[in-house]
């Protein structure tokens, strides 16, 4: 297992991880496999989207805080609620097909790792499996 630090900057960000999960892979010496991404966090997750046009990764922001929003009259005594209830929506990992030792990939596709409830020092834990 290959686990990456990731420093966010902001309340709730998209922060794209492709290179680092490819550095993974990589070094795994695996060709052909499965990848599993996934972040051990509570107010946090892992996606898999459009990486060419960052307004795609700024619009997700936007529509999500506007779906969960950030005070809602929510119980949990901690003040951070919206921030699992999008935990759970977008979800903690994504699992990659691994072919010639790569991410079978689309060509606008890129991984990101959602912040929602920074910034905070965060980890993403990235694990191959031959096959
Ligand atoms: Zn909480």
């Amino acid at each position: 297992m290959t686990t990456i630090t990731i420093d966010s900057h902001q309340h709730v960000e998209l922060i794209e991880i492709t290179t680092q999960v490819r550095a993974a892979i990589r070094s795994s010496g695996i060709s052909v496999g499965l990848a599993v991404v996934y972040t051990p966090h509570t107010t946090a997750a892992i996606t898999i989207n459009e990486n060419a046009d960052p307004d795609v990764a700024r619009d997700m922001v936007v529509t999500l805080s506007k779906l969960v929003p950030f005070d809602d009259h929510y119980r949990h005594a901690e003040g951070n609620s919206a921030a699992h209830v999008k935990s759970t929506l977008v979800g903690a990992s994504e699992t990659l097909i691994i072919h010639d030792g790569a991410p079978v990939l689309g060509t606008w596709q890129g991984l990101y790792f959602c912040e929602f409830d920074g910034p905070r020092r965060r980890q993403v834990h990235i694990k191959v499996i031959g096959a």
